[in-house]
């Protein structure tokens, strides 16, 4: 059966990720009700602002039966401000912004600082760069995230390569959940969509 993955769609880069995952070959659609979140079986929450999707998340009365879809497992992909969304633990926010708390991280928003607000480097993320022949995963940052702490059952897939924020932890796992703080939708390489997708078939 083919998978069917939502979009969050309040938002944010909503288009680059349907195009993303439909290029992976399943089923892929934006989710602004309740009623289309409980027809998925995975779900991306795109980069934008996280504080603004914090608080149409509240409008559209999907906060409260997201953060219970994600508590049973619904696998859960978020890059950048979906990262945000995404973490237990979020420094430099909103006092009044919401969170999911799905993965077991401290992210820190806007963290790469005015200096390096936006860029783009090739960085190695495991699983998939690793494979024979693979080349290195372009990453490109805007007003990113970077992940300071991770619980015990998080995995760090990547790390800023070098530079002024090396050894950064910019891509993580724990279980069904997964996040960047780069923007693979919008660079045509779909490998971090694949590996989400193949998340979601073997959930
Ligand atoms: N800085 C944004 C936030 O805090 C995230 C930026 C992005 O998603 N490109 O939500």
């Amino acid at each position: 059966m083919t998978a069917h993955i939502g979009v969050l769609a309040l938002q944010g880069d909503v288009r680059e990720h349907l195009a993303a995952l439909s290029a992976c070959g399943v089923d892929a659609s934006p989710v602004r009700r309740r009623a289309e979140l409980d027809d998925i079986d995975g779900l991306v929450i795109p980069g934008g602002e996280s504080t603004a999707m914090s608080r149409l998340l509240g409008v559209f009365d999907l906060y409260d039966p997201l953060v219970e879809r994600l508590r049973e497992g619904l696998p859960a992909y978020g890059s950048c401000a979906g990262m945000i969304m995404l973490a237990s633990r979020i420094l430099d926010t909103r006092a009044d912004a919401r969170h999911l708390d799905a993965l077991d991280i401290t992210v820190r928003r806007n963290a790469f600082g005015r200096q390096v607000e936006s860029f783009e480097t090739d960085l190695s993320f495991t699983g998939i760069t690793d494979a024979p022949g693979a080349d290195p995963m372009r990453a490109v940052f805007i007003r990113a995230p970077w992940v300071e702490e991770v619980g015990g059952d998080v995995e760090v897939l990547a790390t800023v390569p070098d530079g002024p924020a090396a050894g950064r932890v910019v891509a993580v796992r724990e279980r069904n959940v997964l996040a960047t703080s780069f923007h693979p939708e919008v660079t045509g390489d779909v490998r971090v969509h694949q590996f989400f997708v193949d998340m979601v078939r073997s959930a």
